[in-house]
């Protein structure tokens, strides 16, 4: 390997870590959905200059230049191209996923009761902590799908960025071994409160036309055809502790990830071709449209390197960071985790292995990630899971089974994982960041050869 011939620009990473978790935390606020995170990204990324990209439409791409694509609303590829890279140049990519696990509200979504409430219907999408969804004032959030009043079939994202509902705990009182034994049956104790009974029907898709109108001024919505709503925590996002050392907030699995790989790709000075996949539908697999498992990513660098030999080669020399959050070491249940040196939060992002190739690691395929660390003065961990529980995954073998690219799994430290608040550090994001700009700015990318 050699070393970093042109050191970084100035520019790079001046965002300073202060800034960056502000800014962090509006991307939080504004996400609460993967909807509402693809456009989120679409949105800066247009506002930086690049050019929205269709599937349905031939590509014309100059070199320099940087683009993105959605798909189903859910999922977005961006990159640009180096000002030196050509066709041959290896491609500098990162994936991670924009979903969450949550509740997610069925088409039939209201539930008449004899106890003078009105309930929302929700089934579970992946796998949440569900004691954490109780008692939190739940936000509805999704995308709606509409015929405008021009006969126009149009997909809209929609936010009510209000509590809207609640799931009440049943009372200590009459649960007398709740702290000890609490099962949750999910067809039975998950309908949120929505609200008092009325003789009237309150139907959905009325709330979400009124909704509708206030979001989008301009908007004659004629008829409303379906929707894909989610709950989620309407409490902000906040720094925890005298110092600030923690960051408490929904879904930082995995938009810490989306958002350090939007923030990198926005740097000037990128050299070689770099490649940003947000996914959908990582928490249920990664088995559809818009997910890691589909064509998307293979589609787009089909068309973006057509030549099946000359893609296979410029794969061969690329590489491919998947970015999703690691266990940090739970200080009350440490015997949870390997006996090994545990993942610590604050310091720095973990490079995750798994024999069984659950995360696509490899000792070649983290040299490049150890180099990019060392470079930047960042620390880096490792985590292998306790060997008597079941490993995770990630999109990372995915992408190194599809592409033939060599991949590495990492990802900031995080505590309650796939609650409905989630904790890190409040420096890992800063320090991911870091990596992942060099990774994107530095003169060559380093690869051990075949
Ligand atoms: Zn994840």
């Amino acid at each position: 390997m050699l070393p970093d011939a042109h050191p970084v620009p100035k520019p790079m990473r001046a965002m300073d870590l202060f800034t960056f978790n502000q800014q962090f935390f509006d991307f939080l606020e504004s996400c609460p959905t993967p909807f509402h995170t693809t456009s989120f990204i679409a949105k800066n990324l247009q506002e930086a200059g690049f050019t929205e990209l269709t599937e349905s439409e031939d590509w014309q791409i100059s070199s320099g230049s940087g683009y993105y694509c959605c798909r189903d609303n859910g999922s977005i590829i961006a990159f640009k191209s180096g000002l030196e890279s050509n066709m041959d140049s290896p491609w500098r990519m990162i994936g991670s996923h924009c979903d969450s696990p949550a509740l997610q509200i069925k088409p039939n979504a209201i539930k008449k009761t004899s106890h003078a409430v009105d309930q929302l219907c929700v089934e579970v999408y992946g796998g949440p902590l569900l004691g954490t969804w109780f008692d939190r004032d739940l936000g509805i959030a999704g995308r709606v799908t509409l015929l405008d009043d021009t006969g126009q079939l149009l997909v809209h994202t929609i936010d009510f960025k209000r509590p809207m509902a609640i799931i009440p705990s049943l009372a200590i009182h009459l649960d007398k071994t709740a702290n000890k034994d609490h099962t949750i049956e999910k067809q039975k104790h998950l309908y949120p409160l929505l609200c008092q009974s009325h003789d009237n029907n309150l139907p959905i898709k009325e709330l979400l036309f009124r909704q509708l109108e206030d979001q989008y001024t301009s908007l004659a919505t004629k008829k409303i055809l379906g929707y894909d709503l989610f709950c989620y925590d309407t409490q902000k996002p906040a720094l925890i502790g005298p110092n600030s050392d923690f960051i408490a907030a929904g879904r930082l699995d995995n938009l810490v990830s989306c958002y350090v790989g939007l923030k990198a790709l926005l740097e000037d000075y990128l050299v070689d071709n770099c490649l940003l996949l947000c996914s959908n539908h990582e928490e249920i697999g990664s088995s559809s449209v818009a997910g890691a498992q589909g064509n998307f990513l293979q589609t787009v660098l089909a068309r973006l390197l057509p030549d099946v030999p000359l893609k296979n080669r410029v794969m061969n020399k690329s590489l491919f960071i998947s970015m999703d959050n690691s266990h940090a070491v739970h200080p009350n249940f440490a015997e949870r985790h390997d006996t090994q040196p545990l993942p610590l939060l604050n310091h720095g992002p973990v490079i995750k292995y798994n024999s069984n190739q659950r995360y696509a690691t490899t000792s070649r395929s983290a040299a490049p990630y150890q180099i990019l660390c060392d470079e930047t003065g960042v620390p880096h961990q490792s985590f292998v899971m306790n060997n008597d529980m079941r490993c995770g995954s990630t999109i990372g073998p995915i992408a190194a089974t599809s592409l033939g690219v060599q991949t590495v799994d990492i990802g900031v430290p995080s505590l309650a994982m796939h609650s409905i608040r989630e904790t890190t550090g409040s420096s890992d994001p800063h320090m991911l960041y870091q990596t992942i700009c060099h990774y994107f700015t530095r003169s060559q990318l380093p690869q051990a050869g075949n």
